[in-house]
């Protein structure tokens, strides 16, 4: 699916919640389709501001959480730093800089497929969290 048509879906899944569809709102979603390096919230309010210089960093997270709820973003768990956001809701796994928290999405398969049930926990999805220095980073150590 384009980045057009699924702004579009965000637009007819907010007509049919009853949510105010604002150009805010349409930015926020717009900024995290652009974008393949996981932002934070403030990363992506302070993208937001360039064009919307009155937005608040509240509706930019309130927005978020909205989209998150929808199922049209995923919180990528990483275990230091602030949360990261991904557009990309297809299956996929995470290299991550243990420097500069940079996280680069891969795709490869594994021939292994998660059971249904784990240790009593209902599964429905997985990825893998691969750990390493970037090449920026590996760059600067030199
Ligand atoms: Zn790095
Ligand atoms: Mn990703």
């Amino acid at each position: 699916m384009s980045k057009e048509e699924k702004l579009r879906e965000f637009i007819e899944a907010c007509k049919h919640v009853g949510l105010k569809i604002t150009p805010q709102r349409v930015a926020v979603y717009e900024v995290l389709l652009s974008r393949d390096d996981h932002p934070t919230v403030e990363d992506v309010y302070n993208e937001i501001k360039k064009k919307y210089p009155f937005v608040s960093l509240a509706t930019v997270y309130r927005t978020v959480e909205t989209l998150e709820e929808m199922g049209l973003i995923k919180k990528v768990a990483y275990w230091g730093g602030s949360v990261r956001y991904d557009a990309n809701i297809s299956d996929h796994h995470h290299l991550i800089c243990t420097q500069c928290g940079a996280i680069k999405d891969v795709e490869f398969c594994i021939d292994w497929t998660p059971p249904a049930r784990m240790e009593g926990y209902r599964v429905h999805n997985y990825s893998l969290h691969i750990y390493g220095v970037c090449s920026k980073c590996q760059a600067k150590e030199n």
